[in-house]
């Protein structure tokens, strides 16, 4: 007997091939200017981080989002020209400075598996012998900053961070808050004691200190929405600044850090954007996430206010109704 395969049992709708229609700029717009208004009426917006007084300091009611589209065009609403402390989100443009240099050799130090625990743990790392679970946590980040210091001075190093945005975001204009990363420095107790710690390990090859003093100084980076939807274009279209255009990373290495983003990328709430978004994301404690759909669009959003696991509430929510109004999914075509 012929075997006619499962499609026999299914509703011609669901077995006929089904190609999803492409979203026009108008659509998409629409979409951004809905979600802007639905965030601006949000009553619950989430507590801004209180731990160094530039962020305390913060309006919570603020909300942006921003895409930049395959055809270079950038659709976006809400404060999308206020900058703000991009924090951690800045660990994904390290990682990748430091993977397109080392290549893989850079595994040897840092590990890839989400870590289950607070961003800054210091009980993980020493069950692992000093090497840091994957590289956004703090202590991972903070050997990627090493690894780009090796062979430089910090300033140096610092420079050539700031210029890889530039480049990415194709924007001369972006810029380190010297307010922010004072702060940084003077309430940093904990991400010393990991350095200090790595360094004993030997998984720290510079001096403590300098690591972190790049890594203060590029975690108080500030950008708009706008201006990280551009600098995120390599990792939507394959390390190309568009698709088929100006390649600034290999594509492997970019979705290697798509992984990593959708594994790794939202502290303990990781799973949970997996599961809601559905899109690589990297979330830092200025309220800032940039995310990833794969082909489609780069997509910085922005509130300061955070979750209780320190993911910007409404960046979040906002990227879950994004997600399921576009239909985009690394889970689907
Ligand atoms: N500069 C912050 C720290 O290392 C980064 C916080 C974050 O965004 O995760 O504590």
């Amino acid at each position: 007997m012929e075997s006619r395969g499962l499609a026999h049992h299914l509703p011609r709708s669901v077995a006929g091939r089904y190609v999803k229609p492409t979203l026009s700029a108008a659509a998409l717009d629409e979409i951004v200017r809905e979600i802007c208004a639905e965030m601006a009426a949000e009553a619950e917006r989430g507590a801004v981080a209180t731990y160094i007084p530039e962020l305390a300091g913060v309006d919570p009611n603020q909300f942006a989002l921003a895409l930049t589209l395959p055809d270079g065009s950038m659709i976006s609403g809400g404060d999308a020209a206020t900058p703000f402390s991009i924090q951690s989100v800045s660990k994904v443009f390290t990682l990748a400075l430091a993977l397109g240099r080392d290549g893989e050799s850079l595994w040897k130090r840092v590990g890839r598996e989400p870590s289950g625990d607070p961003f800054n743990s210091i009980v993980q790392l020493e069950y692992e012998q000093g090497i840091p679970r994957n590289p956004f946590i703090n202590a991972g980040a903070i050997v990627v900053t090493d690894t780009i210091l090796s062979s430089h001075k910090p300033k140096d190093a610092l420079g050539e961070v700031l210029d890889f945005i530039h480049l990415l975001a194709d924007d001369t204009s972006i810029v380190i808050d010297p307010d922010v990363a004072r702060s940084e420095r003077d309430t940093g107790f904990r991400n010393t004691a990991l350095a200090n710690f790595m360094r004993a390990y030997g998984t720290l090859r510079c001096q403590p200190g300098e690591a972190l003093g790049v890594y203060f100084h590029h975690c108080a980076i500030t950008m708009t929405v706008r201006q990280l939807a551009k600098a995120g274009r390599f990792l939507a279209f394959d390390g190309c600044l568009s698709p088929g255009g100006q390649r600034v990373m290999a594509a492997r290495a970019t979705r290697q850090i798509n992984a990593l983003m959708l594994t790794c990328g939202h502290y303990d709430g990781s799973g949970e954007f997996a599961f809601k978004v559905g899109l690589p994301g990297k979330s830092g404690v200025g309220g800032g996430i940039l995310a990833i759909a794969p082909g489609k669009a780069a997509i910085g959003c922005w509130s300061p206010g955070l979750n209780k696991v320190g993911n910007s509430k409404l960046a979040s929510r906002a990227l879950e109704m994004l997600a399921e109004r576009t239909g985009w999914s690394v889970f689907a075509n």
